[in-house]
């Protein structure tokens, strides 16, 4: 039972504490045997509790965290519906309630739910993750749906994250290797963002490229174990990607996480509603491991055409295309866009027109100008 601070290896800890912020308290624990309720005391004051979770987990662990915490406040739960999409009616039904804190009981919609609805009460925020299943745990921005739009908001970061392996490692197989998915886009990030710097002179940062470094190699290396749910392989993942999410703070946006493999998917997914495509739900993680296949692909090949400094800079924050197609086939996980259900032709149509839906350059700006030059040619 540690704080993040002695948690998390050498060089993270500096790191942290050198950026001045205010950091949650992290508890990964092999279970928190009971101790959910002294646990949370020591970050969250007041009286009144209101855990929010959904129907799928609250007979699972969601009653048990409740009775727990139950020792030490007065808690009302907020049972939402199987599957709550992250909209703002969800929110004001949170918001709807009289509450000191909230404790989030779940993965990645409750936690966009709660953290956000944290922020706009100006109340603290307790995480129960309930799958290595994405990076947004320890982050301070929420993915939501508003107008049937998906974006980003400013949110919380939560005052504590109390993480029980044993039920992390209970998790459907398929949240965990969408949480592999997600940390797989780290070396396509990285040469995006470079590039984008080296080319453009936008700021770049490596910090949150060096809280991940210690791990890693060991992540992408257990990834066959962690299809199975082995648990020293899913506390690795954690770790990842709670340290993701503090490198996206560190930053001051998605920059160190999500550059053009993100795009693609995105663009997929807006073509795809345009289109009334009924594609089969896809979870954000599964998404992100197949675009960054696509993206290492495209990476590889157009380095090469950069001068030689250029080149060799951007080449050693990269991974070869191969050895992330390994690591996800060897998980389980889908990695080609078939393997999600979604259409090839759109499919490559928004890999070549994602550059022109965000406002940052990557290498999807050299793959769509090399790709018109080529059309010229021919
Ligand atoms: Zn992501």
């Amino acid at each position: 039972m540690q704080a993040i601070t002695s948690i998390f290896a050498p060089p993270a800890a500096d790191i942290l504490k050198e950026s001045g912020r205010t950091l949650p308290h992290v508890v990964i624990a092999p279970s928190l045997q009971g101790r959910e309720a002294a646990l949370a005391k020591q970050s969250l004051p007041g009286e009144t509790l209101l855990l929010v979770t959904d129907e799928t987990l609250f007979p699972i662990c969601g009653e048990r965290i409740m009775q727990r915490l139950g020792e030490a406040y007065r808690v009302m739960p907020l049972v939402l519906p199987p599957l709550p999409r992250p909209d703002m009616e969800h929110v004001a039904r949170i918001r709807g309630h009289a509450f000191d804190a909230i404790a989030a009981v779940g993965s990645g919609t409750v936690n966009d739910l709660c953290k956000y609805a944290a922020f706009l009460a100006h109340k603290p925020y307790l995480a129960f993750p309930t799958a290595p299943s994405m990076n947004g745990y320890a982050s301070a921005n929420a993915s939501l749906v508003e107008n049937g739009v998906r974006h980003s908001a400013p949110a919380a970061t939560p005052a504590a994250i109390l993480c029980d392996l044993q039920m992390l490692a209970r998790a459907p197989a398929r949240l965990i290797r969408a949480g592999l998915g997600d940390s797989l886009a780290r070396p396509t990030a990285q040469a995006d963002w470079l590039l984008s710097h080296l080319l453009r002179e936008t700021p770049y940062d490596s910090r949150p490229f060096l809280l991940l470094e210690p791990y890693e190699a060991s992540l992408f290396s257990a990834s066959e174990a962690l299809g199975r749910g082995d648990a020293e392989a899913v506390e690795t993942l954690m770790k990842v990607l709670l340290l993701s999410g503090f490198g996206m703070t560190l930053a001051g946006g998605s920059y160190p996480a999500s550059q053009g493999e993100h795009m693609i998917v995105h663009h997929y997914l807006t073509l795809a509603e345009e289109r009334l495509d009924k594609t089969r739900e896809v979870l954000h993680g599964e998404a992100v491991g197949v675009a960054t296949l696509t993206m290492a692909r495209i990476q590889e090949k157009l380095v090469k055409t950069l001068p030689p400094a250029l080149s060799e800079r951007i080449r050693s924050v990269m991974l070869p295309a191969s050895l992330l197609h390994s690591v996800l086939s060897r998980a389980g996980a889908p990695a080609t866009p078939a393997a999600l259900g979604w259409d090839e032709a759109l499919y490559a149509h928004a890999v070549e027109t994602a550059h022109a839906t965000r406002d940052r350059f990557t290498f999807l700006n050299l793959y769509s100008s090399a790709s018109r030059t080529s059309q010229a040619l021919t």
